[in-house]
């Protein structure tokens, strides 16, 4: 059983999972064999025809007339066999001068595609549109439960990311509470909101539309940019001046778009940077409004890609602070480049 542990002297939340002791990759001896093998050659659970080999789908898009837990879907939802947090009780306690929440959440891994694509490079449109339903689709039904307040949507391509399976996937964690950073996140907007009457992120894009120095590409209503403070090298964000931060309030049109611009960057930053590892992270506000104010309506909905093609060490770690060999206007000026194939 986890725990929601909160650290007072640091003012942040830690999760205690001893189940993921049993992780394959977190343990010393399984961390040598990765470091010499990239990936297991075991069969693929993530694979279609391997259905199970994964504890029993939440949800799926399916081909019509195919069933449950076997194969003739698009993208497969299934509980994470490693889960950091579940679905219980959520129970706050104190215990002396410390307080903890039992490991109440959501835990679930979105098997990208049923063919063993190792990148999100190798994607189609159709891919990528399939893939935002389902997100959609499991933040709209998770909102449905008042005891979740936050959910983290992420990605971890390649080693250098984190990534422990090979097969393109997903992960989603449902939390009781809002995460420190997420709520330092809301101030900054709300402070820009109530100042300004418009979002931050919308203020941003505008700059970014009229300058164009740091724009890659606009598809629609939707725009790719390196960021002017670029954490990474070739680090590049999807978002929009007008759609809200809930990724379950998108309509059809507005998928098909991020879909075509997503699947576009990716292509022009493998051109650039070859095969990489990257981590990429999904805009989710808190599912609570704050102050008074609904989170979306100062939030717009953003796709944040960061490459990983440098460890970061103790400086990094200790201060926060990123150091990135890469100005965001070259990163940009190269990603517009076509494409000479
Ligand atoms: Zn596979």
């Amino acid at each position: 059983m986890s725990e929601i542990r909160y650290d007072r002297l640091h003012d942040v939340h830690v999760v205690i999972a001893p189940e993921r002791l049993h992780h394959p990759d977190e343990t010393e001896s399984s961390l040598n064999k990765v470091a010499k093998e990239p990936y297991s050659s075991e069969p693929c659970p993530f694979c279609e025809k391997n259905e199970s080999m994964t504890p029993p789908e939440i949800y799926a898009i399916r081909r019509e007339g195919s069933f449950p837990n076997e194969s003739g879907w698009q993208t497969r939802v299934v509980p994470n066999l490693f889960k950091a947090v579940q679905i219980e009780t959520p129970l706050h306690h104190h215990f002396g001068m410390f307080e903890y929440w039992e490991g109440f959440g959501a835990h679930e891994v979105i098997i990208d595609t049923p063919r063993h694509t190792t990148s999100m490079c190798e994607w189609s449109e159709e891919d990528a549109i399939a893939w935002l339903k389902t997100l959609s689709q499991r933040v709209g039904d998770l909102r449905r439960d008042h005891r979740i307040t936050y959910i983290s949507l992420f990605k971890n391509e390649g080693k250098n990311a984190g990534a422990t399976m090979a097969h393109c996937h997903t992960q989603l964690i449902a939390l009781p509470l809002i995460p420190k950073s997420q709520n330092e996140l809301y101030r900054r907007l709300l402070e820009h909101f109530q100042t300004n009457g418009h979002p931050l992120m919308e203020s941003i894009l505008s700059h970014e539309e009229e300058t164009q120095s740091r724009i890659i590409e606009k598809r629609g209503g939707f725009s790719a940019y390196c960021p002017y403070a670029s954490g990474y090298p070739f680090e590049v964000i999807l978002s929009s001046l007008h759609e809200r931060g809930d990724i379950d309030t998108l309509k059809e049109e507005q998928i098909g778009e991020i879909a075509a611009l997503l699947i576009s960057t990716l292509q022009r930053l493998k051109r650039q940077l070859g095969v990489f590892h990257f981590n990429l992270w999904i805009s989710t506000p808190s599912l609570i409004p704050n102050e008074g104010i609904d989170s979306v309506d100062v939030d717009r909905f953003a796709i944040r890609i960061m490459p990983r093609l440098y460890r970061h060490g103790g400086f990094e770690q200790t201060s926060g602070i990123l150091i990135n060999p890469v100005t965001p206007e070259l990163a940009a000026k190269l990603l517009r480049e076509k494409s000479h194939e």
